[in-house]
């Protein structure tokens, strides 16, 4: 391997390299406007467009493109190459400034909720430049937002950017109220862990539900899954540690901070994390990690599986999103301090998480809501689909004192120090680490652990930023308008206490009981997405949005709509692939089998005498005909629950699929796994659960 301090960020337009390669003049305007949010002079774009053309082209570049984020969850571009024709018949190498800061993509096959029309194809993509530039496949990739003509959002990136901003702002005014006047800038950071599956790429081939959908729609339990936890953290396998060192390299190469590998609880299951950056950031980066660990996979005979269930019966794969705020001066908001005064502050900035978690458990619910991870929200491995927040032992009691006005309890008296104005200072030790609550303080920052692993990360951290600067919103106006700052924070944060404490969970979220208590404590329970969903449209939360400048109105209906339809196109897509495989696969292979049973048995007999005993083949004959029949059955139910029906609205036809369709495609899968366990090795179509854990 080269020298990775030289290796990291080869690829990518960093501030190094504008700072090395751009006149002084045109680096601090640039510089200005990233650090304002204002847009870039077209003049001053030229020479930035310019010296990242030559920059591109020394490493190899051919092509540049918007690279932008749309509502498919996945990346897009389109490559324009630098050619550019002159009059003697030869060409030279351009890229202006316009085609740097605007692109016009025609985008009419994007999913837009309704919110362009055909005739109006028209979308634009405009440079952030807060994200820097990279070079992928011999192509200048500029990261990019993505609007329709009328500057609706098209994209993931620009709400992002718009929370972000929300969340700043709110912040820098709490900030302020603690004398904090060198603070300019207030960013979220986050670090996404990332799951995922690694499987043989000639074995993914034979499956036609891998192929499809990403995940095994049949399959029998193997003899062994994770029972015995001997994957988790183990030795890495030569063939998978090649593939991570090689992935490592090319996230180094474009500036990515890929930091932990590990093996995961199911067997071929690994995980990556990063070093923490900004959200904007590391949405960029972990969209282009999924790429490339699927890309370099292929270049190891493997397949990178990132859909959150790949396998029934062992652990599906999620992504925990370490979310945390920090100001341009380098603190970590959400750390705790060492004088009550600091403590104060971080109080109020965790109090302002505590409300904002509850009041908005809905939207958190249905940030992480897709086909894809209702299979493993509740599931035993994932925290279930019920929003509520683990704290610690510690930080609760320290809560709970505020909230009853008594002095912090005298066990942990050690810990604190009673301020003058009792908030109490503390010992930062979270040494509980609960590992099944869906929203953890784990120290210095929350731990966000019910994305599914396929998922982009900017929706929850648009949801994140934005119910949290609600929050300090809330706060900033009480506190403005005080005259005593001290006791306005203390009794903020005692009524917070007081009115949303049933958030707060420490216990086991995997029993049975927490489902009952949090019903008790009137938290919502949101099973599946189109449950989730329609709490996006409502009133309180189309408030919210709208207050903010996160979404229109017209921009939250357009968001619903597509989460809606995405989800009935999964499942139908996945009703398809099983129909398909069972009449051309699965049906054949048991009929040829129970043939082959016949014959052996008809074989037998003629061979020897009609006393000779055939129970063998006669058992077999009659549960694999029986079974056939029933299978034959629940693959006619299926399809007629694909063909019937016409829907109002897409709301109803997802909860169609939910309720209809996807248990016939439970019953459907149930019959033909039983089938697969009796049907002999070499009559089944595919390869079998214990090939495919095992395979490496
Ligand atoms: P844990 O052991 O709790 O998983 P780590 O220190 O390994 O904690 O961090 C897990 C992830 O959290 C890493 O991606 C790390 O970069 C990220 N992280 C750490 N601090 C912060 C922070 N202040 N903001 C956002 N993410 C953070
Ligand atoms: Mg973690």
């Amino acid at each position: 391997m080269k020298n990775v301090t030289e290796l990291f960020g080869s690829m990518v337009f960093n501030d190094h390299v504008m700072r090395e390669r751009l006149p002084k003049s045109t680096y601090k305007a640039l510089k200005n406007c990233i650090n304002q949010g204002i847009s870039l002079d077209l003049s001053i774009a030229n020479i930035v467009a310019n010296a990242m053309k030559d920059w591109a082209i020394e490493k190899g570049a051919t092509h540049f493109t918007h690279w932008f984020q749309p509502m498919t969850g996945i990346t897009a571009e389109k490559h324009d190459s630098f050619i550019s024709p002159t009059s003697d018949g030869s060409i030279i190498m351009e890229f202006s400034g316009k085609e740097l800061i605007k692109g016009e993509p025609d985008a009419s096959s994007f999913p837009s909720g309704g919110l362009r029309a055909t005739f109006e194809a028209r979308g634009y993509t405009a440079w952030d430049p807060t994200s820097f530039a990279f070079i992928k496949d011999n192509t200048l990739c500029i990261p990019t937002a993505f609007c329709s003509y009328g500057g609706e959002a098209l994209d993931k990136k620009t709400p992002l950017l718009r929370s972000m901003s929300a969340l700043n702002k709110e912040a820098i005014r709490i900030l302020k109220l603690f004398g904090h006047e060198d603070v300019e800038k207030v960013l979220t950071t986050v670090g996404p862990e990332q799951e995922y599956f690694l499987v043989d790429k000639d074995l993914f081939a034979k499956r036609k539900d891998l192929i499809f959908c990403g995940r095994t729609l049949f399959g029998a339990k193997p003899p062994k899954g994770q029972e015995l936890d001997d994957h988790y953290f183990g030795t890495i396998k030569p063939k998978v540690a090649a593939f991570m060192e090689e992935l490592d390299e090319e996230l180094w190469k474009l500036g990515i901070l890929a930091k932990t590998e590990h093996n995961e609880v199911a067997p071929g299951q690994h995980e990556l994390a990063p070093i923490f950056t900004t959200s904007n950031i590391s949405t960029d980066h972990n969209q282009l990690t999924m790429e490339i660990m699927q890309k370099v996979a292929k270049r190891h005979g493997l397949v990178c599986l990132l859909h959150e269930k790949p396998f029934a019966g062992v652990n599906g794969s999620g992504k925990h999103n370490n979310w945390s705020l920090s100001t341009d001066t380098g603190i970590n908001l959400l750390e705790p301090g060492k004088s009550p005064e600091e403590n104060a502050q971080f109080l109020l900035f965790l109090a302002a998480v505590v409300k904002a978690v509850d009041e908005y458990q809905d939207l958190l619910r249905l940030s992480v809501a897709s086909a894809g991870n209702d299979h493993r929200l509740g599931a035993n491995e994932a925290p279930p689909a019920i929003v509520s927040m683990f704290l610690g032992e510690e930080l609760t009691a320290i809560l709970e004192s505020i909230e009853k006005d008594s002095s912090y309890d005298k066990k942990a008296a050690a810990y604190m120090e009673i301020g003058v104005d009792v908030l109490p200072r503390f010992k930062k030790d979270t040494t509980d680490r609960n590992r099944t609550s869906p929203f953890a303080f784990t120290g210095n920052k929350f731990e966000f652990r019910m994305l599914g692993s396929a998922l982009s990360i900017s929706g929850p951290n648009v949801i994140l930023n934005t119910i949290v600067a609600e929050a300090l919103s809330c706060f900033a106006d009480q506190l403005e308008s005080c005259d005593n700052f001290q006791a306005t924070i203390q009794s903020i944060i005692k009524s917070t206490l007081q009115e949303h404490k049933r958030i707060i969970f420490n216990g086991n979220n995997y029993a049975d009981a927490w489902v009952k208590e949090a019903e008790h404590r009137g938290l919502l329970n949101l099973k599946s997405t189109p449950d989730a969903l329609p709490y996006f449209i409502a009133p309180k939360n189309i408030e919210l949005f709208t207050k903010h400048k996160i979404f229109t109105e017209s921009e939250i209906y357009s968001r619903y709509e597509i989460l809606l339809e995405g989800y009935s196109k999964v499942l139908h897509i996945e009703s398809l692939t099983m129909i398909e495989m069972v009449k051309k696969d699965i049906i054949p292979a048991v009929v040829s089998y129970v043939d082959h049973l016949t014959q052996a048995a008809l074989h037998k007999r003629a061979l020897l005498s009609t006393t000779c005993s055939c129970d063998l083949e006669e058992g077999l004959i009659n549960e694999l005909s029986s079974l056939s029949g029933c299978l034959y059955k629940k693959l006619n139910a299926l399809d007629e629950c694909l063909i019937s029906s016409t829907f109002a609205n897409e709301q109803e036809k997802a909860n169609y699929y939910k309720d209809s369709v996807f248990p016939a495609m439970q019953e459907l899968r149930a019959v033909a796994d039983e089938i697969e366990t009796l049907v002999g090795r070499t009559y089944w179509p595919y390869p079998t659960y214990g090939d495919l854990l095992f395979s490496l």
